[in-house]
């Protein structure tokens, strides 16, 4: 077995997605906290996984690059949620959003690794052992393009409607939702 999470000098990280994963969707995109609604099961999934992994939330945020939303709204939006999964016992170690428009062609928004390159440059990550966790076919590209071998496409959010556009060949698990895909997860540790 694999040193546990404390003991390692590289580790292991779980990458998630924001909206769809850890909060719903919003049609016309997520652009203040009264439109943030937290899955019930969201903030208990990240404190069982937390003492095992460095977590990092890593979001496209193209309203920003449309100009639909300032970018100070993002932060705080971000600063908000990361203080309540604090406070329930979980950790976030940082947020990576990606603030392009599509055609911005910019090496950050997902399918494109960037944002994972980046937190495994800025901490000490083994993307090897580490999980990424999404609800868009885009969410597990970004993962197979960093190198990350367990990638999971959730039922929540877009994730239903994404599985059938699923390109062939394309290797991932998929699991209901975070709380499943957590119990997924601590399974393959023990
Ligand atoms: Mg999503």
């Amino acid at each position: 077995m694999d040193k546990p999470y404390s003991k390692r000098l590289v580790k292991p990280a779980l990458f998630l997605d924001r909206d769809g994963v850890i909060i719903h969707n919003r049609a016309n995109y997520v652009r203040s906290w009264e439109d943030v609604k937290i899955y019930p099961y969201s903030l208990p999934a990240i404190r069982q996984l937390s003492p095992h992994f460095s977590i990092f939330i890593i979001t496209n945020q193209s309203p920003i690059g449309r100009g639909l939303l300032e970018e100070q709204e993002i932060i705080q939006i971000n600063t908000k949620l990361k203080n309540l999964i604090i406070e329930a016992g979980g950790r976030v170690d940082q947020i990576y959003y990606c603030p392009h428009a599509p055609q911005d062609n910019c090496s950050c928004r997902k399918p494109k690794p960037g944002m994972i390159q980046q937190a495994a440059a800025d901490y000490k990550v083994d993307l090897l052992s580490s999980w990424l966790i999404g609800d868009a076919i885009s969410d597990i590209q970004a993962g197979i393009n960093a190198g990350i071998p367990n990638n999971i496409l959730l039922q929540t959010g877009r994730g239903k409607k994404q599985l059938l556009k699923s390109p062939p060949g394309l290797n991932y698990l998929i699991e209901t939702n975070l709380r499943s895909a957590a119990k997924k997860i601590l399974s393959t540790l023990s």
